[in-house]
């Protein structure tokens, strides 16, 4: 697989990111919970600088990329301009690239497993950098998707912090795709509020309403940003 963005320039993601904002702020309403308690995170992944120039501009801060070689042929360039721009990485991250992954990264929504723990242990105490961490939970327990699953989540959240030393923020969830969202969501929340973590990565472009209903605190929102893939 290639690294290269590849999906076309979207000439209307200032138009999604307005929709976004309003249909946000909308469901923080409805929510009874202030638009400040939800970060946005804009979903960049695949598409290239130009793209996401408009956004930046349009003043957007904080981004998600799914991929550390895609995110580093990108970001720098775009930090340097923006220098406060926040880069979250929201897929799943090999261990060779954990200490690439810190220097890079303001949050990492994947950590799902004690190899990767021991690598970004090393990597935040090498660079002094502490990006917010999420613990991924594989709500669905999907085989083919990334995560622990639900009944191991507090064994694995007590080693990430007795263990490796490292600061857990929150939980991340992907619910299964043809599944409703809500229960992959609560369960999230539960499994988070026993364990003490305030923050929630769930929700995207077609369910973001439905997370911050449960108390999402970041929404990872890609395609009704920028539109679809290539
Ligand atoms: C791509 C991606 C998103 C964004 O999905 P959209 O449906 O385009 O909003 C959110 N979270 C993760 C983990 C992703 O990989």
């Amino acid at each position: 697989m290639s690294s290269e963005p590849s999906a076309p320039v979207s000439s209307s993601s200032v138009a999604g990111l307005a929709a976004v904002e309003a249909a946000l702020a909308r469901a923080c309403l409805d929510a009874g919970r202030p638009r400040a308690a939800v970060t946005l995170v804009a979903v960049s992944k695949t598409f290239p600088a130009e793209a996401i120039v408009p956004v930046l501009e349009a003043g957007q801060r904080t981004f998600g990329e799914n991929r550390v070689q895609e995110a580093l042929a990108k970001w720098p360039a775009l930090k340097a301009r923006h220098p406060d721009a926040a880069l979250h990485l929201i897929g799943p991250l090999q261990s060779n690239k954990a200490a690439q992954a810190v220097t890079l990264f303001d949050a990492i929504h994947s950590l799902d497993r004690p190899s990767l723990c021991a690598a970004l242990a090393k990597a935040i105490a090498q660079h002094g950098r502490h990006p917010l961490l999420f613990v991924q939970v594989n709500t669905g327990a999907e085989p083919q998707k990334a995560g622990v699953l639900p009944e191991a989540a507090d064994g694995f959240i007590a080693a990430c912090r007795d263990d490796y030393g490292l600061t857990i923020s929150g939980l991340m969830c992907i619910p299964p795709v043809d599944e409703p969202p809500s229960p992959h969501f609560a369960l999230t929340a539960k499994i988070a509020a026993r364990n003490g973590l305030a923050l929630l990565s769930m929700g995207m472009s077609a369910d973001f309403a439905a997370a911050v209903r449960l108390g999402a605190t970041h929404v990872r929102i890609g395609s009704a940003i920028f539109g679809h893939r290539g």
